[in-house]
C-alpha cells in the first residue's frame, strides 16, 4: 500500500489542474483495501475514489483521502464460444481492448482508446460509436466502504443506463475491485453504422480495422490530454420528449438527433456550437476549436475557471433552446467532513439546527477523572472542561468530537423522524421506516425496502437544506435512481429549486 501526504493530483486529472490531496492512498489488492477500510482514522475521514481522473474536475485541493486502486491482473475463463475475462479495477480500459482484439476475439473495438481504468469504466458505463461497456459486463465485484463486505453484482443489478450505473450515485458505498467481462470468440458483425465511422472503413471490416478507424476519428476530434488538458465530452447529450423535440425542430430545422424509442437525443456539442462557443476562451479555460463539447485547460486554468465557463454555457443553451445541459464530468469539491470544526477549543462557538455549542474551561477542578461536564438546556450545549485541559492533545480532540457526535445523534433521533413524517404526509410519500446514523460521507440514503437513513450531521445544516435532504430521500421512495424522473419529482416538491439547493448543499462538504 502506498500512502502519500499532501500529494499532487496533477497527473491524476486529465484537465491537468494543479491541486493536491491531503492523503493519497493506493492499495494493491483486496486485502490491502479491506485493511484500510477497517482503519480507525480512515473511517472518520472524507474520501473519494479515483481512477485516472479523466472524468473529474477538482475545484480545490482535496482535504481528505484520495483512494486509488492498484489492483491488476486479467484472468481468462472459457465456456464454449464465450470468454469470461476477470480484470482488476486498476487496469487501463484500453489495455483490455488491446488484449481482447489481439486474441482474435471481438466486442469492445468501438470503445477503443477511451482513457481511464476498468473500475471507472464500469462506474461510468463508458460508451462511444453506438457501443456501451455494459454490453460486455457480466458482473462487477465490489467492497462496501463502510462495512468492508464484498459483493458481486450481475450486470442486470447494476442499473445501467446512458453514462449511468448504481455505482455513480452520489452516496454509493461501493468500491469496485474487479470487473468480469464476457466477450465472444466468434467475430460477429462489427457495429459500424454510426456517424462517420462507416465512411472510414474497408468492406467487411475486422475488429482491428474498426479499432484503427475509431482511433483516427477520436484523434481528429478530441485533443490529447497530455498536450491540452480536457476530460473528453464535458456535458451529456440531452434526451428530450417528442413534444419538446417538435417544438425545437420547428425553430431549428437542421437540428441533428438520434431517436431513442419515444425520445430524442440531441448532440450537446451542436447546441453549444449554435450558441457561438466553439473555440471560445475565457482566460485559460476554453472550448475546443474542433469540438464544442470538449472544454479545455489552456495552461493555468483552475477547476473553478472551468466550472465558471461550463455554467456560462449551460445558461446560454438554456435560454436559447430551453434545454438544461448536465455535466458528464464529476465536480470534486473539497471540504473534509461535514462542517464539524477541525479543532475544538475555548473559542468554539457552533450553532446547529437545535442547539449552540460552547466550550468553557472550569475555574475549579472537576471531579476525579472527570475531564468534561456536559449540559444541554434551552438550546445551549455547554461543555465544561477541567482547568488543566490541553486542547492540543489528540485524545482531548477525540473526546470532544465524540461528545458533539453523541449529542447530535440524540437530537437527530428526537427531531428528524418527526420532520420526515411531516414532509412525507405533506407531499404524499410513503416509506417503511427511518433511522438515524453517524455517517460522515452521506447525508442520507433510501434502501430498496424504503427505509430512510439519515445522518445526525444533518443538524449542522440550515433548515431549508435539511428539508431538501429529507425530500431528496423521500423522492427515492418513488424514483430509485437519479434519472430525469427523479429530478422532475424533486423539483416539484421543492418549488423548482432542486438544482439550486443541490449546488448549495455541495458547498457544505458531503455529497
Ligand atoms: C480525451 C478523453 C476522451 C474521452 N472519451 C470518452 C468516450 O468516448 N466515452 C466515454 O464514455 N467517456 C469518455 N471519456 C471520459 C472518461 O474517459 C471515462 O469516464 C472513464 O471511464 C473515466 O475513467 P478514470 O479511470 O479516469 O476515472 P475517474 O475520472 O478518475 O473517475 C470516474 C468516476 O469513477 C469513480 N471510480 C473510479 N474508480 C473507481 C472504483 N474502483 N470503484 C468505484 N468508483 C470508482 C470515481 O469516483 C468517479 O466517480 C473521455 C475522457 C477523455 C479525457
Amino acid at each position: 500500500m502506498l500512502i502519500h501526504e499532501n500529494y499532487s493530483l496533477r497527473h491524476y486529472n486529465t484537465f491537468g489542474i494543479d491541486v493536491s490531496a491531503r492523503w493519497f492512498i493506493e492499495y494493491a489488492d483486496d486485502e490491502d483495501l479491506s485493511r484500510l477500510l477497517r482503519d480507525e482514522y480512515f473511517s472518520h475521514c472524507k474520501s473519494i475514489h479515483i481512477g485516472k481522473g479523466s472524468n473529474l474536475l477538482f475545484l480545490k485541493n482535496y482535504d481528505g483521502i484520495v483512494l486509488h486502486s492498484g489492483i491488476g491482473g486479467m484472468k481468462v475463463r472459457e465456456e464454449g464460444d464465450d470468454i469470461f475475462l476477470r480484470v482488476g479495477a486498476g487496469i487501463l480500459w484500453d489495455d483490455v481492448v488491446i488484449f481482447v482484439l489481439k486474441q482474435g476475439w471481438s466486442g469492445p473495438e468501438n470503445l477503443s482508446f477511451i482513457p481511464g481504468e476498468v473500475g471507472a469504466a464500469a462506474v461510468q458505463n463508458i460508451g462511444a460509436y453506438a457501443s456501451e461497456v455494459k454490453d460486455f459486463i457480466h458482473s462487477v465485484e465490489v467492497m462496501d466502504k463502510y462495512t468492508g463486505h464484498g459483493y458481486a453484482f450481475a450486470a442486470s443489478e447494476c442499473n445501467y443506463e446512458y453514462r449511468y450505473s448504481r455505482f455513480k450515485e452520489d452516496n454509493s458505498p461501493f468500491i469496485i475491485t474487479h470487473v468480469v467481462f464476457r466477450f465472444s470468440r466468434n467475430q460477429g458483425r462489427c457495429v459500424t453504422d454510426y456517424g462517420r465511422l462507416y465512411d472510414d472503413l474497408p468492406d467487411c471490416p475486422t475488429p482491428l480495422d474498426v479499432r484503427e478507424a475509431v482511433i483516427r476519428l477520436r484523434r481528429s476530434k478530441i485533443p490529447d490530454p497530455s498536450e491540452l488538458g480536457n476530460a473528453g465530452s464535458f456535458f451529456m447529450n440531452p434526451v428530450v420528449s417528442p413534444q419538446q423535440f417538435v417544438e425545437i425542430q420547428s425553430r431549428f430545422k437542421d437540428i441533428p438527433y438520434y431517436s431513442l424509442g419515444e425520445q430524442y437525443k440531441i448532440p450537446a456539442g451542436w447546441l453549444i456550437e449554435q450558441c457561438g462557443f466553439k473555440g471560445f476562451r475565457q482566460g485559460d479555460a476554453g472550448v475546443y476549436e474542433r469540438q464544442a463539447l470538449v472544454l479545455v485547460n489552456h495552461g493555468k486554468a483552475t477547476g473553478a475557471d472551468i466550472a465558471r465557463l461550463a455554467e456560462r454555457i449551460v445558461e446560454k443553451v438554456q435560454s436559447r433552446f430551453a434545454i438544461r445541459l448536465t455535466p458528464e464530468v464529476k465536480y470534486i469539491s473539497a471540504v473534509a467532513g461535514p462542517l464539524v470544526p477541525k479543532i475544538f477549543s475555548e473559542e468554539t462557538d457552533l450553532q446547529t439546527f437545535s442547539f449552540r455549542l460552547v466550550i468553557r474551561r472550569s475555574d475549579t477542578p472537576l471531579r476525579l477523572r472527570e475531564h468534561f461536564r456536559i449540559s444541554l438546556r434551552e438550546g445551549l450545549l455547554v461543555v465544561l472542561c477541567s482547568p488543566d485541559t490541553c486542547f492540543e492533545e489528540r485524545a482531548i480532540q477525540w473526546q470532544l468530537q465524540t461528545i458533539l457526535r453523541n449529542v447530535l445523534r440524540d437530537e437527530a433521533k428526537r427531531l428528524l423522524p418527526v420532520r420526515l413524517s411531516m414532509l412525507a404526509e405533506r407531499h404524499g410519500f410513503i416509506y417503511e421506516d427511518s433511522k438515524v446514523n453517524s455517517a460522515r460521507t452521506r447525508w442520507g440514503s433510501c434502501s430498496g425496502r424504503k427505509v430512510i437513513n439519515l445522518s445526525c450531521f444533518l443538524l449542522l445544516l440550515p433548515e431549508h437544506l435539511i428539508d431538501y435532504i429529507l425530500l431528496h430521500e423521500l423522492c427515492h421512495t418513488k424514483e430509485m435512481n437519479h434519472g430525469t424522473g427523479f429530478w422532475r419529482l424533486l423539483d416539484e416538491v421543492t418549488n423548482g429549486s432542486a438544482h439550486r439547493l443541490r449546488k448549495e448543499l455541495k458547498m457544505k462538504g458531503m455529497q
